[in-house]
């Protein structure tokens, strides 16, 4: 029987407060699924509700069609993993990898052989009698994952398991973490507040605001096809323009804002005098020459100054007027990757930009 986890209609309450809001989705058996959102949105209270160690105050939680209601942590197929690992730094790496399987009376050549294969499977395989003490970070974490394993868990759950390692490392683990996932085909539940964690590594990504969820879509959907303004700006960087729609045609809408009117994909179905904001990737920005087509949006802007980054630069632009245009103050954002072709600029000068609508979504 499948193992998916069904999410139906959950709510949870901490007194008046409302921690998370009405969820209903399903993720699949054998999936990598990230819930991604800011500190304090509720990602956490999910995972506690979905472990067992909450109970929610409305709705009802599946795993494999069956209902999780009044059935505690340890006799859910679930396993959970902290910030903090819990391992024990006095014993052996292989004896604290085969803990679970010790408590549940399994032999010492039965768990030894288990902690062997765990080993291997999370690249340790010479570390079986070092103690937890000699590890690195990243290999205690490894080793935490194995023994989450050990016991052959239907769904790992991990609660921001790599936020207290260091940049390198953990983008490394990004890495060993999805190849781990994809070697067992179980299935991974994982929470961070980190967009590149949770686009590199997942099949689906929920994101998460205020106890609701916003989105539930593939990576590179949740990037290029936000669903609400607090996706499209969330994650990654985008321009937004704000204005009333002026027409809409099919499923293409044009707002007025203070650069004029531009045109853009009108995701949400907005209807004419509606206020909408329309958001563009400072990446699918360019510098055109002349006038453009219908396809296009074209602002007139005056170059700011210029942030040079490496392999990129970031143009930060104004309104020909001198004004900020509808970015808070911030400008428009463009980027030019530095692929040899980086133009000479200069502060103050006119700069005509251009974007196609396509590349553009208007939502409320
Ligand atoms: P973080 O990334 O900071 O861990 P999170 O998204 O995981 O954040 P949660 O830990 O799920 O957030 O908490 C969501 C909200 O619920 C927070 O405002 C928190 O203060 C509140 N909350 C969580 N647990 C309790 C509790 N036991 N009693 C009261 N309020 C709680």
């Amino acid at each position: 029987m499948s193992q998916d986890i069904q999410l139906d209609r959950v709510t949870m309450r901490f007194g008046d407060f409302v921690a998370v809001k009405d969820v209903s989705l399903t993720i699949h058996a054998g999936e990598f699924f990230s819930f991604l959102g800011p500190s304090g949105c509720g990602k956490t209270t999910i995972l506690r509700m979905v472990s067992g160690f909450n109970e929610p105050s409305e709705g009802v939680i599946r795993i494999g069609g069956q209902d999780m209601a009044g059935i505690g942590p340890n006799k859910r197929p679930t396993a959970l993993i902290f910030q903090n690992l819990a391992l024990f730094p006095l014993m052996t790496v292989w004896e604290n990898i085969a803990f679970g399987l010790e408590v549940r009376g399994v032999p010492k050549a039965k768990r030894r052989k288990r902690a062997d294969e765990l080993l291997e499977l999370i690249a340790l395989p010479d570390a079986a009698e070092k103690r937890v003490s000699e590890l690195s970070g990243g290999q205690r974490q490894r080793v935490a994952i194995a023994r989450a394993l050990a016991v052959e868990p239907k769904v790992m759950l991990l609660d921001e398991p790599l936020s207290a390692l260091d940049l390198k490392l953990r983008q490394h683990m990004r890495a060993e973490l999805r190849a781990i996932q994809r070697r067992t085909g179980v299935t991974f539940i994982y929470i961070t507040h980190d967009q590149g964690e949770a686009l590199t590594m997942s099949d689906r990504v929920a994101v998460m605001s205020q106890g609701v969820i916003q989105q539930v879509s593939k990576s590179s959907e949740i990037y290029n096809d936000p669903a609400t303004p607090f996706v499209a700006t969330f994650v990654g960087e985008n321009n937004v323009f704000r204005g009333p729609v002026k027409a809409v045609d099919g499923d293409w809408a044009v707002i007025e804002t203070n650069h004029g009117l531009l045109r853009g994909r009108n995701r949400n179905g907005l209807k004419t005098g509606e206020t909408a904001l329309l958001f563009a990737r400072p990446e699918r920005l360019s510098l055109v020459n002349g006038a453009v087509g219908a396809e296009m949006n074209r602002l007139d802007l005056t170059l700011g100054h210029v942030d040079f980054e490496g392999s990129f630069a970031n143009l930060f632009l104004r309104n020909g007027n001198g004004q900020a245009g509808d970015q808070a103050g911030r400008g428009v954002i463009m980027q030019m990757s530095n692929d040899g072709g980086l133009p000479r600029l200069t502060p103050g000068e006119k700069l005509p930009v251009g974007f196609a609508a396509a590349d553009a979504v208007i939502l409320p």
